[in-house]
C-alpha cells in the first residue's frame, strides 16, 4: 500500500515528489509518456527563477528528478491506464498492475492544441511555438514581423505580448471578430501593432527546408484567395487540452476538461489533489506549476496526518 502517488513529473509532480519525500512519505511517481513533463521539450528556460544565465529544460528537470530521489521519491517509468476512486484506498491500474494507494496526486499536465500541419511539426522550435511569455523574448523574434493564430483571450493576450519585441504582430482568425472577452478584444484592436487577418486560416508554414520560419500561407475561408504573409515566427493560441481523460466522471471538471479544485488543491474526492497545469487553464507556466505541486504535496501530507490521527 502507497501512502502518495503522483501522476506526472512535469513542474507539479516533481515539485510534489520533492516535498513528500522529505516529510518521509516515500511517494511513488509515475512518468507516463513524457518523463520531466513539457519543459523537457523546450531548449532554454528563462524564467524560472534561480537561472539568470538561463536553464535548459531538459536539464532543469533531470534536476528536479535527482532531488526527489536524494529523499526517497521513487520514479518508475509507467503509464496510469485506469482509476478506481470510488472508494479508499485508491486503485490505479499501472500498467496492467494494480497500485493502492492512500492519498493521490495528479499532475499530468495539457497538451496544446495543434493546428495539424506537417510543417508546423517540423519547425517547432524552430520559429513554430505554443507560448509567447516563453519564447517572445528570443533574439530570433525580436524587431520581426510575428503570426498568431487563434482569436479568444489566449490568442489575445499573446499577441498583446508579443507587440513588446516584434516589429508588427498579425492576428490571424477564422472568423471575422474575435472570440475573445470585449475588454481584451478591444485591448487587442487598439494596439496599433497588431494587425488582424480575418477570416483566414494558416494552410502551411515556410520554410521546411531552410529550417526554419520565413512566411506563413494562408487561405480565405469566403472567398478561398490563398496568399503568402512574410514572418519570423508562428505563434499557435488554438487551445489547450488537459490530460484528464481518467478522470472524467470521477472528479469535478469544467467544461473543456480542466480540473476544478474544491479548497486549494484538494478535489471532490478526499484524499486526492491536483496540481499544475491540468487544472490551471490561466497561467501555465513551469514555475506556477511547480508552487502547485508544493502546495498539493502539504494538502496530502496533512490529510494522511489527519487519517492517521
Ligand atoms: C515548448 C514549450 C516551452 C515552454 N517554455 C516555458 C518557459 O520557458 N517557462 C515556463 O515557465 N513555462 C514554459 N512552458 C510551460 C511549462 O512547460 C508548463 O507550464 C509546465 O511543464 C507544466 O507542468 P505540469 O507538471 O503541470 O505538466 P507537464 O509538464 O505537462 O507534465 C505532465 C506529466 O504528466 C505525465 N502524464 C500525463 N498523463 C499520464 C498518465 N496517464 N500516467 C502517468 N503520467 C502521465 C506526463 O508524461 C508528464 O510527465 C513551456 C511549454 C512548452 C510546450
Amino acid at each position: 500500500m502507497e501512502k502518495v502517488v503522483i501522476i506526472g513529473t512535469g513542474c507539479a509532480g516533481l515539485t510534489a515528489a520533492v516535498y513528500t519525500a522529505r516529510a518521509s512519505l516515500s511517494p511513488l511517481v509515475l512518468t507516463g509518456t513524457l518523463p520531466g513533463g513539457l519543459l523537457t521539450t523546450t531548449s532554454t528556460v528563462e524564467n524560472f527563477p534561480g537561472f539568470p544565465e538561463g536553464v535548459d529544460g531538459f536539464e532543469l528537470m533531470q534536476r528536479m528528478q535527482q532531488q526527489a530521489e536524494k529523499f526517497g521519491a521513487r520514479v518508475k517509468f509507467a503509464t496510469v491506464e485506469a482509476v478506481d476512486l470510488s472508494k479508499a484506498p485508491f486503485t490505479l491500474t499501472v500498467d496492467g498492475e494494480a497500485v493502492a494507494t492512500q492519498t493521490l496526486i495528479i499532475a499530468t499536465g495539457a497538451s496544446h492544441r495543434h493546428l495539424g500541419l506537417d510543417s508546423e511539426a517540423r519547425l517547432e522550435k524552430k520559429g513554430v511555438t505554443y507560448c509567447a511569455t516563453c519564447d517572445g523574448a528570443l533574439p530570433v523574434f525580436r524587431n520581426q514581423p510575428l503570426v498568431v493564430v487563434g482569436g479568444g483571450d489566449s490568442a489575445c493576450e499573446e499577441a498583446l505580448y508579443l507587440t513588446r519585441f516584434a516589429s508588427a504582430v498579425y492576428l490571424v482568425h477564422r472568423r471575422d471578430q474575435l472570440r475573445a472577452s470585449k475588454i481584451m478584444a478591444e485591448r487587442t484592436l487598439a494596439n496599433p501593432k497588431i494587425k488582424p487577418v480575418w477570416d483566414s486560416v494558416v494552410t502551411d508554414i515556410l520554410d521546411v527546408t531552410q529550417e526554419k520560419v520565413t512566411a506563413v500561407r494562408l487561405k480565405n475561408v469566403k472567398t478561398n484567395a490563398e496568399s503568402e504573409l512574410a514572418c519570423a515566427g508562428v505563434f499557435i493560441a488554438v487551445g489547450h487540452v488537459p490530460n484528464t481523460q481518467l478522470f472524467q466522471g470521477v472528479l469535478d471538471l469544467d467544461e473543456t476538461g480542466y480540473v476544478v479544485p474544491k479548497r486549494g488543491t484538494a478535489t471532490n474526492v478526499p484524499g486526492v489533489f491536483v496540481a499544475g497545469d491540468c487544472s490551471d487553464r490561466v497561467y501555465r507556466q513551469a514555475v506556477t506549476a511547480a508552487g502547485m505541486g508544493c502546495a498539493a504535496a502539504i494538502d496530502a501530507e496533512r490529510y494522511l496526518a489527519h487519517l492517521h490521527q
